[in-house]
């Protein structure tokens, strides 16, 4: 009834110290420019955003990048069909009952 998103999950999904430590870390270690690459090149515009290169809920260093708010925005957006696509190559391969 009340208290509309206080149960929403959506700021689960980032560790509590993303904002205090996680992401400026990220943004310092990328210099603040973009590490996004359009055509082989590093689109080196000011970063503002820090992606997550992997699954969403891998917040190592290693696997997050500083990017611009333009290829922010292009990436997320692409990202609901790549997800759809994630699914489906990661299901496990049957295993053959006589192979054991
Ligand atoms: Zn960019």
């Amino acid at each position: 009834m009340s208290g509309g998103w206080v149960g929403s999950n959506r700021r689960a999904e980032l560790p509590p110290d993303w904002y205090t430590a996680i992401r400026p870390a990220v943004l310092q270690r990328d210099e603040y420019r973009c590490r996004n690459r359009i055509d082989g090149r590093a689109c080196a515009r000011p970063a503002n955003q820090v992606d997550h290169i992997g699954a969403k809920d891998d917040h190592r260093l290693e696997m997050l990048q500083a990017l611009c708010v333009d290829c922010h925005a292009k990436k997320s957006s692409r990202q609901g069909n790549d997800a759809r696509w994630a699914e489906r190559m990661t299901r496990p391969p049957e295993r053959h009952p006589g192979l054991i």
